[in-house]
């Protein structure tokens, strides 16, 4: 199988990129993300206060199930048997979710099933560590970035299309706490692997971003 590894910051765009670069080689799109931001809702929707009780958010997993599931492109996030994939992109699940990955039984839960499905399918991987610890052996690792100005105007974009508002600030303030504790956590921070090629798009529109990214996998795996 061809495992393409794709990280980098929030809001470098690495979803819609990843996307796009999936349809473009006929490949599977796998949002690691989405799984952190599952269990995320799930452990707000409890009332437990992930940073002060990661036992109960352990505990938590112990009666859970998460699974993928496919309409066109889209990947669904079924956690528990419902879908939640429209709940998960709130400002709060944002936060929450850079909380709950820095639990180190967390990743471990979540890394089976993203190992597994790199080794089904062809695919485009997104997250922060996709390079150097969830597949560390994949052909192509894209370290795809941007100014921190550029992502929040770009996520802000994003939100106030889904009808969700928040200020420019918020989301600011927002990105660079999650920056921070993803690049700063003990177990597999967000960091670019040795052996990724860097791809920032600060300067860079959506369709430059998806070519250079295209161009970086096509030169690896023709
Ligand atoms: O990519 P996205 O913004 O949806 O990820 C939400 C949060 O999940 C990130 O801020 C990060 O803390 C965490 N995450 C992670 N490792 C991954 C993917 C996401 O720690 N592979």
């Amino acid at each position: 199988m061809i495992n393409v590894a794709l990280d980098g910051p929030s809001g470098a765009g690495k979803s819609t990129i990843a996307r796009a670069a999936a349809k473009a080689f006929g490949f599977t799109y796998i949002d690691t993300g989405a799984m952190f931001r599952s269990l995320a809702l799930k452990a707000l929707s409890c009332g437990i206060d992930i940073k002060a009780d990661p036992d109960a958010v352990e505990q938590m997993l112990s009666h859970t199930s998460l699974d993928i599931s496919r309409s066109g492109d889209a990947q669904l996030m079924i956690l528990d048997g419902s879908d939640v994939t429209g709940l998960i992109r709130t400002p709060e699940v944002s936060k929450a979710a850079s909380d709950i990955a820095v639990i180190p039984f967390v990743r471990t839960w979540l890394l089976d099933a993203e190992r597994t499905m790199a080794a089904r399918y062809n695919c485009i991987m997104d997250g922060r560590d996709i390079g150097t610890s969830v597949l560390p052996n994949a052909q192509v690792k894209i370290f795809l970035t941007a100014s921190a100005e550029a992502r929040a105007t770009r996520r802000l974009a994003e939100l106030k299309e889904k009808g969700i508002d928040v200020s420019y600030d918020e989301v600011l303030a927002e990105m660079k706490y999650r920056d921070e504790q993803d690049s700063t956590r003990e177990v597999s921070p967000l960091k670019k692997a040795d052996d990724a090629i860097i791809a920032d798009t600060t300067e860079l529109n959506l369709q430059q971003s998806i070519d250079l990214v295209c161009d970086i996998i096509r030169k690896v795996i023709c």
